[in-house]
C-alpha cells in the first residue's frame, strides 16, 4: 500500500485543522483511497503533498559521450565481429 503525504488546507486556521494535519504527515492508503481529502482525525479538508521523493535519474550513455570520456567504442558487425568505431 503506498504511502501518501497530506497537510490540511488551512493549517493557519486552528478551527479547521488539528494537529496532526497542521503539519504534513503520511497515510498509508490503497490508490482509490488516495483521493479522499478530508483528516482522518478531525474530518477537515486536507490535500495531498506531492511526494518527495526524486524519482531515479535515467542516464543516457551515448557512444560519443564515451568516446570523448576515452573508452573504445566497438561496434557489432554481426556473427560476433566487434569493429573499432
Ligand atoms: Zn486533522
Amino acid at each position: 500500500m503506498p504511502t501518501y503525504e497530506y497537510i490540511s488546507t488551512t493549517p493557519e486556521d486552528k478551527g479547521k485543522s488539528c494537529y496532526t494535519c497542521r503539519k504534513p504527515f503520511e497515510l498509508r492508503r490503497t490508490m482509490d483511497r488516495a483521493q479522499e481529502l478530508t483528516c482522518p482525525l478531525c474530518g477537515n479538508p486536507i490535500k495531498k503533498l506531492i511526494s518527495q521523493v526524486a524519482p531515479p535519474q535515467r542516464t543516457t550513455f551515448s557512444s560519443t559521450k564515451a568516446k570523448s570520456s576515452g573508452f573504445t567504442v566497438l561496434k557489432n558487425m554481426g556473427d560476433g565481429v566487434l569493429e573499432k568505431e
